[in-house]
């Protein structure tokens, strides 16, 4: 199979690693290649065009958002499970 043959001398214009680019490394936005910025929250860190608004995540990083979404959606029922609680007794 000579399909994968090296271009000696020749580097692809897409990085074939992109899925293991160091997370410190900015990306430009894949829609109108805009620096992105870079956010991080409760030990997620996302990518944020400036100029989309696109938000861009890291492999893995959707299911630590949807985990922590998951957990925050259930403290904020509890929350507003208290409150409603609350203002019954009042
Ligand atoms: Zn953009």
């Amino acid at each position: 199979m000579g399909l994968f043959k090296k271009q000696a001398g020749k580097k692809p214009a897409v990085p074939e690693n992109i899925g293991f680019l160091k997370k410190e490394k900015v990306l430009n936005c894949p829609k109108d290649q805009t620096p992105m910025i870079k956010l991080t929250s409760r030990g997620i860190t996302v990518d944020k065009c400036r100029k989309c608004g696109g938000i861009w995540l890291d492999k893995g990083e959707m299911r630590k958002i949807i985990e922590g979404f998951d957990a925050h959606q259930k403290e904020l029922a509890k929350q507003e499970e208290q409150e409603l609680k609350n203002n019954k007794k009042k």
